[in-house]
């Protein structure tokens, strides 16, 4: 009898997860956000309990790991943690897999922060607290990119000179744990639409879209960083690069401050000039909001007609992420406006929040669950 530690850690958050290693069913789950800040906040999940939350001093990824490990250590039942798994979003061009840890890629994968600046860092962060607590325990990383790395060329480059590509400046794509979690399940639920051309459109803060045939990534709104695409809660997604040449020569913007407005100011966020809240958004009566979700829709239905062309088809189209399993509103005018596509959205389906939410062309609410996929990997690694 043992357990699986999968920790999934952001610049000031860890979200953990607890697993029986031999069933894999999740014994505890939650979260530690605002690291850093005086007082940040545990939450800890346990199937058919309330949320505990405790507030208190974590300095560091170090320290929220301790933390994690302290709220966990009641339901291990002295069990041995025998594997911990990373969510580490970027493998570069080489990983198509995950990988068990050492401390030689550990440092190979820290080359690759630059791709990653707000993501990468934290994640080797995690990487390195855990090895410590954990001495001599395996860890695997499972990245983001991995799912995407089969795409075909004419879907992984950009039309810059060749000399960038091989440099590594490619369409990686990202969220790649949870279209392998959807692909799994449509696998198991849906063999037939497994089988075919099926449109992923991963919804949440981050948002991007992926094409999926035959269980592999043919092409995703995301490229060679997370911030292209669809619209998200505080990025802009697609736009045209000279805004950005234009920000550098006439408004005299420093690096900084263009990172600033991309990951943190934009999409949502700044077309509102509000909130990245999706939900907040919706109750709004005010008109920058409605703008705000008109664009997100609009490029949603946009982006899935241009994923269905790079697989000549679309079989099903499937919602997951916050906003995908959660906005009934968002599905219902993504589908209006793809029913010449051959979708016809089943309003009271789609409000009772069942799983079959039109007629025709199937579209699905899969419930995404991208720390069952790292812990199958580190399954699978023992
Ligand atoms: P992250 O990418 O940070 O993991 P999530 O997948 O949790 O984000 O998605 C967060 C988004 O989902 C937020 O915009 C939130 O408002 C939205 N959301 C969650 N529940 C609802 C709901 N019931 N109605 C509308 N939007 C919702």
């Amino acid at each position: 009898m043992s357990a699986i530690l999968t920790l999934n850690a952001g610049s000031s958050s860890i979200k953990f997860g607890l697993f029986d290693a031999e069933s894999l069913e999740e014994e505890a789950g939650g979260q530690v956000e605002r690291i850093g800040a005086p007082k940040a906040e545990l939450d800890l999940e346990i199937p058919g309990q309330p949320k505990v939350e405790t507030r208190m001093a974590i300095p560091d990824h170090r320290a929220a790991v301790a933390a994690i490990l302290e709220a966990v250590e009641p339901y291990l039942d002295g069990r041995p943690v025998v594997g911990v798994g990373h969510r580490v979003v970027h493998g570069g061009p080489d990983h198509g897999a995950p990988l068990v840890l050492d401390a030689a890629n550990t440092e190979e994968l820290a080359a690759l922060e630059p791709l990653a600046p707000l993501h990468q860092p934290h994640n080797l962060a995690a990487v390195r607290a855990a090895r410590e607590a954990f001495p001599g325990v395996v860890q695997v990383a499972v990245f983001d990119t991995a799912f995407h790395r089969g795409h075909p060329w004419v879907n992984d480059t950009y039309g810059l000179p060749r000399r960038f590509y091989d440099m590594g400046v490619r369409r990686y794509g990202f969220h790649g744990l949870s279209y392998d979690y959807i692909s799994g399940k449509l696998a198991d639920a849906y063999p037939a639409l497994h089988e075919g051309r099926v449109v992923v459109a991963h919804l949440g803060n981050g948002a991007s879209l992926c094409a999926i045939e035959n269980g592999r990534s043919i092409a995703s709104t995301m490229g060679f960083s997370a911030l292209s695409g669809l619209c998200m809660g505080t990025r802009p997604g697609q736009m045209d690069p000279g805004v950005l040449l234009w920000m550098i020569d006439d408004q005299g913007m420093s690096s900084e401050e263009i990172t600033r407005v991309l990951y943190r100011e934009s999409g949502l966020k700044g077309l509102s000039g509000k909130t990245n809240d999706m939900r907040a958004l919706l109750e709004s009566e005010e008109e920058e909001a409605a703008q705000a979700v008109e664009y997100f829709v609009s490029r949603v239905a946009q982006e899935v007609a241009a994923m269905a062309v790079a697989m000549e088809g679309i079989d099903a189209l499937v919602f997951t992420g916050g906003i995908g399993e959660n906005a009934a509103p968002i599905r219902a005018r993504v589908l209006r406006a793809l029913a010449f596509l051959g979708f016809t959205l089943d309003p009271v389906a789609n409000e009772a929040g069942d799983e079959r939410i039109s007629s025709g062309l199937p579209a699905l609410v899969l419930p995404t669950n991208e720390e069952l996929v790292i812990a199958r990997a580190v399954k699978a690694a023992l």
